[in-house]
Formats: C-alpha cells, structure tokens, sequence
C-alpha cells in the first residue's frame, strides 16, 4: 500500500469519528479476527449509580453508606464515583478520610473516623478474612444474577453490609457488536467484573464469550493467550487497568471519553465512544487497502 492511498484512509477516519495514530494502523486494523472488549466505560455508559444498600445486623442504611462514600471518595473508579455521590446526596459532607489505599480490581481501604474500613470486590475482603454470612452472600447473587455489580464494605474487620450499583448498556453497543460479527469478528467481553453481571451484559448485547473476573495485570496475558491460539486480536477499553492489554493487542482502541493512559496506549481512539465507529473503521480500513491493491 502507498503511503498516500493510507493517509486518504486516516482523513476519511476522523470524518466517522476515529482518530488514528498513524497510517500503519490499517494495515492491521483489516487483519483484525477477534475483538476483546472490555464491560464498564466500553459496552456500558460508565456511571454507576447505587442500586441497593444491605447494611448488616446493627447497621442502619446511613452508616453503612457513610463509610463506604468515604472510603470510596478519593477513587477514580466508576463504582467510587458512584457510592461517593450517593453518599453526598443523601448525607451532605462525608467524614474525613485517612490513609487511603487504592488496590486496582479490587477496591479500596482507608481510615474513616478511626476505623479502618475496607471497600471492594466480596473476594477481596475475603483476603482480610471476612467472610459473607450465608443469608448476605445469598442476597449479593441475587442483586448480581440481576445485573448489579455488588461490593462489600467492612469496619474494623466486621462486615458493615453491601452496595449495589448499576450501570447502562450504551443505546449503541447492541447494534454495534451485531456489524462487528457480520464484518466476521468474533467479539468476546472481558472484564474485572463478576460472571454472574457479566454475562447479564454479554446477553443483553448478544456477545456468548465472557472472560470475568480477571485482574487488572492479568488482562494483558488473556490477549496474548488468544494471539497464542492463532487469532488477530483488537481490544476495546476505557480504563487504566486496560491499557497494557491495549498496548499487547495487535489493534488497540481507546474510548475517547475514558482515561488518557488507556487512549495514549491504543492505535485508534473512537472519539464518541459510540462502537460503532469501531465497525466503521475495519470498514473503511478493508475498502481504502482493497483500493490501492
Ligand atoms: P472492569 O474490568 O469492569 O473495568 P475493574 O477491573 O476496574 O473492572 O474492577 C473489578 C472489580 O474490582 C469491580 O467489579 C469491583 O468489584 C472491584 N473494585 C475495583 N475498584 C473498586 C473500588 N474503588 N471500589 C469498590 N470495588 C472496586
Ligand atoms: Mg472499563
């Protein structure tokens, strides 16, 4: 392919709302046989809003909130962002935090009132030996078998309750991941996140391939293990916790509403987020190289 034939590709890019990194990036752009993508912030808006609040026994609705927005106040994460403006809402200023610790793919821990207060994923808190109570853990797969994403929130090494939150399907992600197979790619989701709310997602927007539950450092591996098996893979993400995996694949594409580091690693931004300028770019990239040859 000339160069010039590839820079009429990249002017045409920006006019269907992708901005490419250089030329070369069509080339592999048409190879692409698999696309990975990620849940929050990439197939979902993003914001979160809490859904559900499970304080435990001797816990009222208020405490429980009132630690975890504290604790959750100096994340980034969609689900901090979440709990922290519930917790503004319905309670006004939020105690003053100490210490605070981000764990990515896990949670967060923090001082809060002099009582250490730990937020995160249930496995995590799991890791400081406290468990869920059967009648809880029932209820957290219950609200995730609906689609919720469940956190659990401890005090001092005692279960305060759990926190719910929810977050929507962007309007365009079904359609989108329909062309996306039609142009012959075989779309998997791959997520942080717990099976149960994952695969809520994955059928909601007609995906059958669901790899949940994978750490932050772990997402990179799960592209190279797909490349391993032969196929040519692209990787959809909004998130720090995906930008190694968006530098491994073989076409990186950043959302262009989440974090710089994801859209600093990847090959090819979709400005709007709308997926489906991500069909619209293997469109175009197969169309501008069928051309030149
Ligand atoms: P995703 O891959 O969907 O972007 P992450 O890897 O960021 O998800 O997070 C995975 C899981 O870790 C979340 O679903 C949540 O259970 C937990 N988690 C991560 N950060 C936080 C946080 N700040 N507060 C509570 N839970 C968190
Ligand atoms: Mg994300």
């Amino acid at each position: 392919a000339t160069p010039t034939a590839l820079m009429v590709g990249t002017g045409r890019g920006a006019q269907i709302g992708v901005v490419i990194k250089g030329p070369e990036v069509l080339e592999q752009t048409r190879q692409v046989t698999t696309i990975v993508l990620d849940k929050t912030g990439t197939i979902t808006e993003g914001r979160m809003a809490v859904s559900a609040l499970v304080p435990a026994e001797g816990v009222s609705e208020d405490e429980l909130l009132r630690l975890a927005a504290a604790a959750e106040d100096a994340s980034e994460h969609p689900i901090a962002r979440a709990v922290a403006g519930e917790g503004r809402d319905r309670l006004g200023r939020l105690p003053a935090v100490e210490s605070f610790t981000a764990r990515a793919g896990l949670g967060v821990e923090a001082v809060v009132d002099g009582h250490a207060v730990v937020v995160g994923r249930p496995s995590f808190l799991a890791d400081w030996a406290i468990p869920l109570p059967d009648p809880v853990a029932r209820e957290a797969d219950r609200l995730e078998a609906s689609g919720n994403t469940v956190v659990a929130v401890a005090s001092d090494g005692r279960l305060a309750g759990l926190v719910a939150v929810a977050d929507r399907v962007k309007p365009t992600s079904a359609g989108a991941i329909a062309r996306l197979r039609d142009l012959g790619l075989t779309p998997i989701l791959l997520t942080g996140d717990n099976e149960r709310a994952a695969r809520a997602v994955a059928e909601e927007v007609g995906i059958d391939r669901v790899l949940a539950g994978v750490l932050p450092q772990d997402k990179a591996a799960e592209i190279a293990r797909l490349q391993q098996a032969g196929e040519v893979v692209a990787m959809v993400g909004d998130g720090v916790n995906d930008a190694p995996a968006l530098a491994r694949a073989d076409l990186g594409l950043s959302i262009g509403t989440g974090t710089d580091v994801a859209i600093e690693a990847s090959d090819l931004t979709l400005v709007s987020g709308d997926l489906n300028a991500a069909a619209d770019a293997i469109r175009l990239s197969r169309r501008t190289l069928a051309t030149i040859k």
